[in-house]
């Protein structure tokens, strides 16, 4: 085993933050894959399984490459403010942590036509290279954005990456590309969203959209791209479990044995491409209860909470209560942490 660091930020009182990163090299060879938890500061539970996975690797090695970050944004999770933490967003900025990775590829196929008659394995490291002169440059920079860049520059050299997240109170889950969907099944969650591929500067999709880019431009067929990233949510933010971090620990050791197995589907798993992954929106201020369990089908119009109106009419306590339904059958994966919402705020987060 490998522990490495890199500095991240220098701060007011004159400390500066840094990043530990455990590296595995297997004596057999396997696939490189890198994990990294806690882009956002309040999910605590990839720190858990990162953890368990660093104990699992110092006592038998993987075959392949494996890189753990257990702690990628440090400034995230000590910012507390009273109890909470305020790991979502920087708050300097209001950016979300996990927005800020970047496109280093400007120009696919002028990069394709100077490596054009070499095989994809070249071709990739060559991208890699071309990565690395790109993320390296991190002077003037905003610190997400230098952060993004730091962690994106050790995790594009490898071919398998799953970063590590939780959501509000909610059920586990995984987010992955519909190509990989078959590898990432092996993970054995009960909830797959499966996402286009398109960039949009979160970590799945930014860190391996150059690559997969270049490789489509090849005319390579996607189901023979051998790189994927994956977005964990491992239940809910806030909470931590050392049990259930050990469980999940296990299913990614599982899934590091042969990550390119293509697993059929099951009657335990739900999959829902991400155009029908629903936000349902409060249509009025107030107060949350009687939440349907999570993970529970319910009927177009039936209630999945109910909540109490906080409005200045004057009026009957019943009169305030309203049910906060959907319009079209639904199974709740997640609501919300807090139990008072404005207008507007996402209450559940659903597949229909
Ligand atoms: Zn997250």
């Amino acid at each position: 085993m490998l522990i490495k660091s890199f500095n991240t930020r220098q701060l007011i009182s004159g400390d500066t933050l840094s990043i530990p990163y455990f590296s595995f090299t297997g004596k057999e060879s396997g696939p490189s894959i890198y994990i990294q938890a806690g882009i956002h500061g309040q999910e605590l539970m990839g720190y858990g399984v990162a953890l368990c996975l660093i104990e699992h690797f110092k006592k038998s090695s993987p075959k392949g490459q494996i890189t753990i970050v257990p702690k990628a944004n440090p400034y995230g999770m000590n910012f507390k403010m009273a109890e909470a933490t305020y790991g979502r967003f920087d708050p300097s900025t209001g950016s979300n942590w996990n927005r800020n990775y970047v496109n280093w590829i400007k120009d696919q196929s002028d990069f394709l036509e100077k490596y054009r008659s070499q095989p994809w394995d070249k071709i990739k490291s060559f991208l890699r290279q071309e990565a690395l002169s790109n993320l390296e440059k991190l002077d003037n920079l905003p610190y997400a954005n230098k952060l993004a860049r730091q962690l994106q520059a050790l995790a594009i050299q490898h071919d398998i990456l799953l970063d590590l997240h939780c959501d509000g109170t909610s059920l586990p889950y995984a987010y992955c590309h519909e190509y990989a969907l078959p590898y990432a099944r092996g993970l054995d969650f009960e909830y797959y969203f499966t996402m286009s591929r398109y960039f949009k500067g979160s970590f799945d999709d930014a860190t391996i959209f150059p690559f997969w880019s270049v490789f489509e431009l090849m005319n390579l067929p996607i189901e023979q791209f051998d790189m994927m990233a994956f977005t964990l949510e491992l239940g809910s933010k806030e909470y931590f479990n050392l049990k259930e971090c050990q469980s999940f620990a296990d299913r990614i050791i599982q899934f590091t044995n042969n990550p390119y197995e293509r697993a059929q589907g099951n009657d335990r798993q739900t999959v829902c491409s991400q155009e029908n992954f629903v936000d349902v929106y409060s249509s009025f201020a107030g107060m949350l209860y009687d939440f349907v369990p999570l993970g529970q089908w319910v009927g177009a119009g039936e209630p999945l909470c109910y909540l109490l109106r906080t409005d200045n009419k004057d009026c009957l306590l019943n009169e305030r209560i309203m049910s906060v339904t959907y319009h079209k059958k639904c199974l709740p994966i997640a609501r919300t942490i807090g139990s008072s919402v404005h207008e507007g705020m996402s209450i559940l987060t659903c597949i229909t």
